[in-house]
């Protein structure tokens, strides 16, 4: 009886684990256990999910932070070891390695660029950064890796380069020249904006992907167009976060 009423209310407001996909509990055999059995309670096996399935979310961007929260919350104290110290040890080990998997889950989702990323990997997309062939590769040859610099940042980067090297010069000599820190830090400011326009781009390119996934176009050629798009923003960004670095390390020096 109690089933007409859960079907009807399935995509409302039921806890993230009953929206899952559910399998047999191996306690009492009831069909409809996931993370917990929905009729015994007992903590289940774990299983092999993406984070996004975890949460029980599809795989949109816009998130809701605060339930999110909530939801890491009240899953982590179902699984805390005093509340299951009862248990037997398989189910014991099994809520600990839930926790671990609750733990990666919630962090990498709650970070925007973590979850940007974290889902380009999910549909297959390699950002520049994280290419570790490439990096190896540089390493053995003893080459520095080669970063792509964005076209419209040609000009700047090579401005900035200089500033830095000079700087740089400059501090080996235990010179200080203040309207080349000054200019430096102008600078930095400049590709600070930069980065906030990154992230406005970002949001919208969310956006435009949630409403793909509404829409369900899983082939579509503006999913590819809308990956792509999420790709080369993250890669600017963190082209323009390097440079901010370099910056911040000659001025502290
Ligand atoms: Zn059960």
């Amino acid at each position: 009886m109690a089933d007409i009423g859960k079907q009807s209310a399935s995509n409302v407001a039921l806890p993230v684990e009953e929206r899952s996909t559910e399998h047999q509990c191996w306690s009492c055999g009831d069909m409809r256990a996931t993370r917990f059995c929905h009729s015994c309670g007992k903590v289940q096996p774990p299983m092999p999910v993406d984070f996004f399935s975890f949460f029980g979310l599809r795989r949109k961007l816009n998130i809701d932070l605060h339930q999110l929260e909530r939801e890491f919350y009240r899953q982590s104290r179902k699984l805390h070891p005093d509340v299951n110290a009862q248990n037997s040890e398989r189910e014991q080990e099994w809520s600990l390695q839930l926790t671990s998997q609750l733990n990666d889950a919630y962090r990498t989702l709650r970070d925007p660029i973590g979850r940007t990323e974290y889902l380009l990997k999910l549909e297959g997309r390699e950002l520049e950064e994280q290419s570790k062939s490439a990096t190896d590769a540089a390493r053995t040859s003893g080459q520095q890796k080669k970063q792509i610099v964005p076209p419209d940042l040609l000009e700047e980067v090579f401005e900035l380069n200089m500033l830095l090297e000079e700087a740089r010069a400059n501090r080996k000599l235990g010179e200080h020249d203040t309207d080349l820190e000054e200019q430096l830090v102008e600078t930095k400011n400049t590709l600070n904006q930069r980065m906030n326009v990154l992230m406005s781009e970002l949001h919208e390119a969310w956006k435009q992907w949630d409403g793909l996934v509404d829409r369900g176009l899983i082939g579509h050629t503006d999913r590819e167009r809308v990956l792509g798009k999420m790709v080369d923003v993250l890669n600017r960004r963190t082209y323009i976060r390097n440079l901010v670095r370099d910056v911040n390390e000659v001025l502290e020096g």
